[in-house]
């Protein structure tokens, strides 16, 4: 056994010998095991110890192991490729992605060892890399992908450049989603619509500037708050559950919210808040797009109120009237309340229409609204119908009695002259009342009625109101079978015209004749005009018809010519509404054109009263005619508003003398007078004068002596259809030259 010492130097000699075995020892330390210790420590008296030294080893070269297989690992599945360059661009290593980005997708074997520049397809590129190897980031193009390089140097234990590390990242993808993000970031910046993001508890997190212009709060005002500071108060807390409850159903919701802003204003807005959650994950973030519909509601609402209102007088039209018309019958049938209707019409706008123009005649309706809504009570409503037609509903308890005392006033209201642009008119209103349930128990019913009892008091002379009355139905119904004939006669030709002779009492000659219209297939009480002259000048057929009759009257003269009659001209009489036809003149030159008559041959007859509403125009028209030849005739001289002034205003060539001033002479001596004084003004005036409606010798006789030369009535001839008409003619002439030659022999003393 050695002594304690020298085994102690033993022990120390043999480990500096193992540690020196280890040292230089080819062996790797998982091949040491118990048999080599055994065999370097013959005594094995450190045996224990150092095969827990080696345990320790081992253990520590595996876990060594271990380490560089995971670094290995991944070394060749990283994403980046990545190579490692000696000093003199010989490849020491390289990995996977390296491969196949800069060596062909080579093996690893082929690369090891080789000169960069012989295998790899970029030399250049990593040569200059290389060069600037200082660990700083650069940005390479690498087969059309940015791809980002870091080279860094590895230095020997004598501090020289020994190895460069090229790191590769394609960021390919991270610059496209990088520009993505920058353009989103300026649509959220500049996009019209309010974005407003919150966090998953519904603190407001970012917002864009349209939020600040919609709402009026600034972005500081709003990071940190919730959207519960636009809150208008306006809906109720279950509007706001349902919007939850569909958020997070759905992940989506949209609607219309009423949010207050900053300055107080109520604004509505169109909202969808959509829910933003990771994939899986809980909700991070909320995002609400607000749009600002204030416009749109507005344009809405406006469209809304054109659609239910009169746009010339902001009155209800008739939707909404019949509407509110339905609602009040039913709250009268429930409630037992009264109703009654008031339909307006007024009187003479149309001859405000049609003489001074379609803006005279706006302001006159825009007037008369104002005076009907002045009366009326708030509850009340008035509305146009249409035209110059308005209607009130009253909703009252008696309510018949209270619309009397409404249709008293309005009429009073309508007697007060309309002053527009400077001109006073006067025109009135007649008014028909219905009241419910007597007069109609629905609501077309109830307005026909009072339709109906307004023609009534149009008829019994204007200015009143009639309460309808089951005659009255009758009435407008008989009016609207008749307008539809009459329709179906202008279309069909159902008309005729007759003519009566005009006659030359000194020259004892036919010497022209008046057109009058004849319906004979219409109904019995409708075949003379005074039953269906006005109804066709209400609905406007008088247009169609009054050419048409233009052109059979032209037709017919030349055919009497062709014939041998020789009259000087044709009259026809000529409607308000034809003259007011802005072509009247250009038509009735074209159907002169048409027949081949020169001007002289057509007299047309206008009454005073169409004359006199726009007297400047008339003098156009008439003058245009007249510089054709055209002749022009006041028909029923005398009964208008006479006013002497326009005579001399317009180029007129005939005065007619009213039947109703011829009926009752001699006897009467006004009338006689009258007559004697139109006959005076027209020689004055160098006007022809002509008597209508001569029914007697000694009313002809006394027209002669006071200086009448032209008559017409039945005394020489009834009005007769065209063919008897020439008959008759022939034998009138046969029957003047007898009186006549009577007179010459003095037998009778008269004129002819
Ligand atoms: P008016 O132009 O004053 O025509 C004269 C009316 O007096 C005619 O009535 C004629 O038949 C009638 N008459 C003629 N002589 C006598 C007589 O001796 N005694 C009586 N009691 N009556 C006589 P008519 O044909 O019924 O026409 C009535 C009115 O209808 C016409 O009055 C005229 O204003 C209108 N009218 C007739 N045809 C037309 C037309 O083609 N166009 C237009 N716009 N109106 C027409
Ligand atoms: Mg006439
Ligand atoms: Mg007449």
């Amino acid at each position: 056994m050695p002594s304690q010492p020298d085994a102690f130097r033993y022990i120390r000699a043999k480990i500096d010998q193992l540690l020196t075995v280890m040292g230089t020892l080819p062996l790797r330390p998982e091949e040491l095991d118990d048999n080599t210790l055994i065999e370097l420590d013959p005594i094995g008296i450190v045996a224990e110890s150092f095969s827990q030294v080696i345990a320790h080893l081992n253990h520590t070269n595996h876990a060594l192991n271990l380490a560089t297989a995971e670094i290995r690992t991944i070394f060749d599945n990283l994403g980046a490729a990545i190579v490692v360059l000696d000093f003199d661009d010989h490849v020491v290593d390289c990995n996977n992605q390296a491969l196949t980005w800069l060596f062909h997708g080579a093996d690893r074997a082929q690369v090891i060892g080789q000169l960069a520049n012989q295998v790899c397809d970029e030399a250049d590129s990593l040569k200059s890399i290389r060069r600037q190897a200082d660990g700083a980031m650069q940005t390479v193009n690498l087969h059309g992908h940015a791809v980002q390089v870091v080279a860094s140097r590895i230095l020997d234990e004598a501090g020289h450049h020994a190895r460069t590390v090229m790191l590769f990242s394609d960021i390919t993808q991270q610059q496209q989603n990088e520009l993505h993000l920058q353009l989103y970031a300026e649509i959220f910046r500049h996009v019209g619509e309010g974005i407003l993001i919150t966090d998953a508890d519904s603190c407001i997190v970012e917002v864009n500037a349209a939020v600040s212009r919609i709402t009026g709060y600034a972005r500081e005002e709003l990071i940190g708050a919730t959207p519960a500071i636009l809150r208008s108060g306006l809906h109720d807390a279950g509007y706001y559950r349902e919007m939850w409850r569909t958020l997070r159903e759905n992940g989506f919701w949209q609607g219309e919210v009423l949010d207050r802003t900053r300055d107080g204003r109520i604004l509505p807005l169109l909202q969808t808040i959509s829910e933003v959650r990771g994939a899986d994950g809980p909700t991070s973030h909320y995002i609400s797009v607000m749009t600002d519909i204030s416009a749109l509601k507005e344009t809405q609402s406006r469209l809304d109120f054109l659609a239910h209102h009169d746009a010339l007088t902001g009155l209800p039209n008739r939707l909404l009237f019949s509407d509110r018309l339905r609602h009040a019958i039913e709250r009268a049938r429930r409630e037992g309340f009264g109703a009654a209707l008031l339909f307006i019409d007024l009187d003479r706008f149309k001859h405000v229409n049609d003489s001074l123009g379609h803006q005279v005649g706006d302001q006159l309706l825009i007037e008369a609204a104002h005076r009907l809504k002045s009366l009326v009570r708030q509850a009340d409503t008035v509305a146009r119908l249409g035209g110059d037609e308005f209607v009130v509903l009253l909703e009252e308890g008696a309510a018949h009695a209270a619309a009397a005392n409404l249709a008293e006033k309005i009429i009073e209201a309508c007697k007060r002259p309309f002053t527009v642009s400077g001109i006073d008119l006067h025109i009135g209103c007649s008014i028909g009342i219905t009241v419910y349930p007597e007069d109609g128990i629905d609501d077309v019913t109830l307005l026909r009625n009072a339709d109906a009892a307004m023609y009534r008091a149009k008829d019994a002379g204007r200015d009143c109101h009639v309460r309808h009355s089951a005659e009255l139905s009758r009435v407008a119904r008989a009016r609207i079978v008749l307008d539809s004939a009459l329709r179906a006669a202008v279309r069909d030709g159902g008309f005729e015209l007759h003519y009566q002779p005009i006659v030359d009492i000194g020259r004892g000659r036919v010497v022209a004749c008046e057109a009058l219209l004849r319906w004979p297939s219409g109904p019995a009480d409708a075949r003379m005009p005074g039953a269906f002259i006005a109804l066709a000048e209400e609905t406007r057929q008088i247009v169609p018809l009054g050419e048409w009759a233009l052109r059979e009257a032209l037709a017919c003269l030349r055919a009497w010519r062709e014939h041998g009659l020789g009259l000087d001209y044709v009259s026809v009489n000529i409607s308000a509404v034809q003259l007011a036809q802005p072509d009247f003149p250009a038509r009735v030159v074209a159907l002169l054109g048409e027949s081949g008559l020169a001007g002289g041959s057509l007299q047309i007859e206008l009454t005073e009263n169409t004359l006199l509403h726009d007297i400047e125009r008339c003098a156009q028209v008439l003058t245009r005619l007249r510089e054709h030849g055209v002749r022009v005739a006041i028909d029923d001289f005398g009964t208008g508003y006479s006013s002497l002034a326009y005579l001399k205003q317009l180029p007129i060539d005939n005065l007619k003398i009213d039947r109703s001033f011829v009926r009752d002479i001699p006897d009467d001596p006004n009338d006689c007078a009258i007559a004697a004084a139109v006959i005076g003004l027209a020689r004055t005036l160098g006007l022809e004068a002509v008597a209508e409606g001569i029914e007697t010798r000694a009313q002809q006789d006394y027209l002669a002596q006071i200086g009448c030369k032209l008559v017409q009535g039945y005394l020489h001839a009834r009005p007769l259809p065209a063919r008897a008409f020439a008959a008759e003619v022939a034998t009138l002439h046969a029957a003047l030259a007898d009186r006549a030659s009577e007179a010459q022999t003095g037998r009778e003393g008269r004129p002819f």
